[in-house]
């Protein structure tokens, strides 16, 4: 990632791609004490649009907070800097990453002098669950890592640290053959996938975890409105392992992951093992949504940046 031409926001300013380093006493290297994002930006024909950008910056802005890291810019500034970097890189469609971390001015738990940076890069990205399992659906499985207990670090923070936690149960995951994981939290409820949230559908309602130990993901929220639009009941609760394997249909939701159906969870095919109808017509609709095809009524989640 680090070796390929292009242009990344750091600090205030549009620097060359490789320059974009770190001193290897970079503080939030140690000890995984910072936040980012994950935005994508879509082709339009009104141009590129970045999808729900604010909602994404002011989710960073909020993860800041909640680590208490002083944030150095202001949200619009960190809006712009997405801007740019779509401009600059000549992307029509990307996935963007904004990071705030602390630099490399101490050591040490306690080191008080620690600036913060931040730095927005974008490239282009395509299906992160892979192009095919949109479509066909993905095989998961119950981690054995639990996801974090909401007084161990603060789930409603997108903190960089708490992927340590997604890493181990993905690559366990993976490595048993599955294409993800579903992590239950500490009292063993579902929470969601090592970058998803997780819906289900049964009898024609939504069902998803609520917020105690998931993501107050953007794309679960884009979904809720979408499926209450269309008429489906959507329901927050404490969601059971055995109620997903009775679910008729289930899915993903994530920037990256948008919406990839589930067809199977610990070997037990959901539904009847394929993308559910519900599912489709949701997932058709956010693609839609993103690409600026739908009601113009959801034109404010566009933004859109004209590629020079
Ligand atoms: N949960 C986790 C753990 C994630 O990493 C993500 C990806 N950001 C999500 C849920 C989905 O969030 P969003 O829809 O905002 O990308």
């Amino acid at each position: 990632m680090a070796d390929r031409d292009g242009f990344i926001w750091f600090d205030g300013e549009l620097i060359d791609w490789r320059s974009a380093q770190v001193h290897v006493l970079t503080h939030s290297l140690h000890y995984g004490m910072g936040c980012f994002e994950g935005v994508r930006a879509y082709k339009t024909d009104r141009g590129t649009s970045i999808f729900r950008l604010e909602d994404h910056t002011r989710r960073l802005t909020n993860s800041a907070r909640i680590l208490g890291m002083p944030m150095p810019y202001s949200e619009s500034v960190i809006n712009e800097a997405h801007r740019e970097v779509i401009r600059s890189n000549k992307l029509d469609s990307a996935y963007m990453r904004p990071i705030v971390f602390y630099g490399s001015e101490g050591m040490g738990l306690r080191a008080d002098n620690l600036k913060v940076h931040v730095a927005v890069a974008a490239w282009e990205w395509g299906a992160y669950l892979g192009a095919d399992n949109i479509q066909k659906g993905i095989r998961i499985k119950t981690s054995s890592y639990s996801r974090h207990h909401v007084n161990v670090t603060m789930c409603k923070a997108k903190s960089t640290g708490s992927y340590m936690n997604s890493m181990m149960a993905l690559r366990e995951a993976t490595h048993d053959g599955y294409d993800e994981a579903m992590l239950l939290d500490t009292q063993g409820f579902v929470a969601e996938g090592s970058g998803e949230n997780i819906f289900l559908v049964r009898d024609g309602i939504l069902y998803t975890p609520d917020l105690t130990a998931a993501l107050d993901g953007i794309t679960r929220r884009t979904i809720m409105i979408l499926a209450k639009r269309f008429g489906y009941e959507v329901i927050e609760k404490r969601i059971t392992r055995d109620e997903v394997y009775i679910a008729d249909e289930a899915f993903f939701t994530g920037t990256a992951a948008e919406v990839t159906p589930i067809r199977e969870v610990d070997n037990r095919p959901i539904g009847s093992g394929s993308r559910g109808p519900i599912t489709e017509r949701l997932q058709s609709a956010y693609f839609d949504i993103v690409h600026g095809r739908f009601d113009s009524e959801f034109d404010g989640w566009l933004d859109f940046t004209e590629v020079r």
